[in-house]
């Protein structure tokens, strides 16, 4: 019992084993035909050299392909490889898909040869930007089409593999200085910047220099301010600054100290009585009658006042007659 279930563990593994072979192959075993482009590096403006192959060639007669490429290369040329017979290569490269065609009508036996089979020549174009720009092949596979096929007129199907150029920048094209980090100049102050010079090609940054920007040296006076008052009475001067500030900057341009006139009509208020000594019976009285300004208090008039003496009268045979009175006795 023991042996049977290390069996069935040990085949286990193999299984598992086998699984993992085949995904294996299946990565790396690329056995199914293929026509591939070729991927090449370029500078902008360069022209660069893109080949189609075939791998894994069954055997054909004939092939039509159309090959497509990004809008910043420009075919300028193609040249058969020589690797299939009868080929007819299209004159304008303007047309995007191009076309190319082998058919070898006197074929005995299929070609089952494998390598390159054409060579295109791409300009980049001067504004292409860096990275890829693909270029890839492509043919119907409606089998009725007869795009490929071979000498029993078969239909043969390949993988396309794309490619292209990708465009890289060895040597950077400055394109015209930018600025940034812009910090203003004032009437008063120094600006800065930087300047910074960008590739064309790339976006790289190949420079970057701190400028200065001079002060522009002419303030822009606002409407002047009154500051520090001190308001005019009646009886006194008044004061105040009038002060001009820059609208731009804010620095004080001129402060000069004016002089408010003092209005000099006091504003009278009721009089009020001072100094009061009431009357007896026996004395007279007095006070002060005192007007002040009700703006500044200050003493306007002041008039002393007399209260005649009072008398307490009383009933004296049958006349009434003035008595000192009970609290002036
Ligand atoms: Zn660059
Ligand atoms: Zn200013
Ligand atoms: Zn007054």
């Amino acid at each position: 019992m023991k042996k049977i279930k290390i069996l069935f563990a040990l085949l286990a593994v193999v299984a598992l084993l086998a699984c993992s072979l085949n995904v294996f192959l299946g990565v790396f075993a690329e056995d199914h035909a293929q026509i591939i482009v070729s991927s090449v590096e370029a500078e902008r403006s360069s022209e660069v050299t893109v080949s189609v192959s075939l791998a894994n060639n069954p055997g054909i007669c004939a092939m039509v392909l159309s090959i497509n490429y990004d809008s910043d290369l420009e075919l300028v040329d193609a040249k058969d490889a020589g690797l299939l017979n009868g080929p007819t290569l299209g004159n304008n490269y303007k047309t995007n898909p191009y076309t190319a065609t082998w058919e070898d009508s006197a074929a005995a036996s299929d070609n089952s040869q494998n390598g390159i089979i054409l060579n295109l020549k791409f300009k980049v174009k001067d504004t292409a930007g860096v990275g890829l720009h693909p270029v890839s092949v492509s043919y119907s596979t409606d089998p009725s089409d007869m795009e490929i096929y071979n000498l029993a007129l078969d239909f043969v199907s390949f993988d396309c593999v794309s490619g292209g150029v990708t465009v890289v920048c060895n040597a950077h094209v400055p394109a015209a200085a930018v600025q940034e980090n812009v910090l203003p100049a004032t009437c008063g102050a120094t600006g800065s910047y930087d300047e910074v010079v960008y590739c064309s090609v790339c976006g790289a940054e190949i420079s970057r220099t701190p400028k200065t920007i001079d002060a522009t040296g002419n303030h822009t006076p606002g409407e002047p301010v009154n500051e520090n008052v001190v308001p005019a009475t009646c009886g006194q001067n008044g004061s105040h600054d009038e002060v001009v500030y820059c609208t731009v900057c804010n620095t004080e341009i001129s402060r000069a100290t004016k002089t408010d006139l003092a209005t000099g009509n006091h504003t009278p208020g009721e009089p009020v009585n001072e100094n009061v000594v009431p009357a007896t019976c026996g004395q007279n009285g007095s006070h002060d009658e005192v007007v002040y300004c009700t703006v500044c208090n200050t003493e306007i008039s002041r008039a002393r006042v007399s209260l005649a003496r009072m008398y307490s009268l009383r009933w004296q045979n049958r006349y009434l007659k003035p008595y000192r009175c009970c609290c002036c006795k």
